[in-house]
């Protein structure tokens, strides 16, 4: 899921300076497991805007804002309301806050960073595991990723740096290399571990990005 992290409140009413009536705009999904984007953060915002004078217009958590016809439709519901905003608050990643652009010709302000794709530990500790490098390659490497779990991204590693396991750049993480090593250790394939991997493809994925994967009957109908 997209990890975002709430902007300060301050920075959030900077953007909106020059702003009266503010939509907020929610999210359902990664938002809602972030504890930055939720019903609560919603309405947390809304009463510390209304607080700062700002009159909130409506609210609304989307299923996931970064769906962009849910959000026009969304809007087109609440067409009254859309129309009488100055600007869009959106509590979401930064696809959420463009789904938001696409919906509205209007201000939009982002209300959270975001920070990276995580994978969730448990209830609200979340851990960076794939970087979407476009060409995965976990299976020369135990299934544990060094292009986003090893500091420094070595695809032959250890940098030398590691020290009793821990990662020299940040001795609370654990070393990814260690990790390898001791999983293709246990799987008897220390082999890898020797092999010298090439630079990898960096180019392997577009920026941005976009996939097509509806037919050609199914664009005609579209269309
Ligand atoms: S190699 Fe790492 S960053 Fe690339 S797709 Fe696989 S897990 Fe993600
Ligand atoms: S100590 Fe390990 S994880 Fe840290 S930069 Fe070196 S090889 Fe990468």
């Amino acid at each position: 899921m997209n990890i975002t992290k709430q902007k300060p409140f301050e920075e959030i009413l900077e953007s909106l300076a020059n702003d009266t009536n503010i939509y907020i705009v929610g999210c359902g999904e990664c938002a809602t497991q972030t504890q930055t984007g939720g019903e609560e953060q919603v309405a947390d915002i809304q009463a510390r805007l209304q607080e700062a004078g700002k009159t909130i217009v409506a609210t609304d958590v989307a299923h996931s804002t970064c769906h962009e016809l849910d959000m026009k439709r969304i809007f087109r519901q609440n067409k009254a309301a859309a129309a009488t905003a100055d600007a869009f608050l959106v509590l979401s990643c930064g696809g959420g806050v463009q789904s938001v652009r696409e919906a509205t010709s209007k201000h939009v302000v982002p209300g959270a960073d975001s920070l990276f794709v995580g994978n969730t530990k448990r209830n609200m500790v979340f851990e960076e595991k794939c970087s979407l490098c476009g060409e995965c390659v976990l299976d020369e490497y135990g299934a544990i990723c060094p292009v986003t779990r090893c500091a420094k991204g070595i695809l032959n590693g250890p940098c030398g740096g590691t020290n009793m396991g821990k990662c020299e750049v940040d001795s609370e993480k654990d070393c990814a290399w260690v990790l390898i090593y001791n999983q293709l250790k246990s799987e008897d394939k220390l082999d890898k571990f020797m092999k010298i991997h090439s630079p990898k493809r960096w180019n392997a994925v577009e920026r941005p990005g976009r996939i097509n994967g509806r037919t050609a009957d199914e664009e005609k109908g579209a269309a």
